[in-house]
């Protein structure tokens, strides 16, 4: 098959996060960056995409999900999204194929279609959860900074 290099491949198209969601979301991802970079380098300022394996600084990464749609019973969900690279996430849909087979490498295929079916459960974030996750991911990025520094 020959490929061709002038099909354009458009940004996938994500629902616009607001209100308690939005204020949640940049926490998240810095927790999970820091999370993703800590296991592979040991440091808390680089990491690897884990679809395409290139090196990036943690402010060149992205927390991007496994299953894409944002339902708000895996957005907040630790292991459904993991570090990427804005080529994989945004320009490759999320390379899901190579996704696929980290998360089945990672946690095993019993994991992985437990998060397909949680992704189709209606759950609906309430405030009060927000809050709460949001003081554990700020905690827990503040226990990284200061065991393995900034
Ligand atoms: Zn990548």
């Amino acid at each position: 098959m020959v490929k061709n290099k002038k099909t354009k491949r458009r940004p996938r198209k994500e629902p616009l996060l607001t209100g308690m969601r939005a204020e949640l979301w940049p926490v998240f991802s810095r927790y999970i960056r820091m999370r993703d970079c800590l296991e592979v380098t040991g440091t808390t300022t680089h990491g690897k995409c884990c679809t395409c394996g290139r090196s990036y600084p943690i402010g060149k990464l992205q927390a991007g999900h496994f299953i894409p749609g944002r339902a708000d019973s895996i957005l907040f969900e630790p292991t459904c999204v993991h570090s990427q690279c804005y080529r994989c996430n945004m320009l490759l849909q999320g390379e899901w194929l190579k996704y696929f087979r980290y998360m089945e490498n990672k946690y095993g295929l019993e994991h992985v279609f437990k998060l397909m079916a949680l992704s189709e459960e209606k759950r609906e974030i309430t405030p009060e959860w927000a809050a709460i996750t949001m003081n554990y991911y700020q905690e827990e990025i503040l226990r990284m900074e200061a065991r393995h520094g900034i």
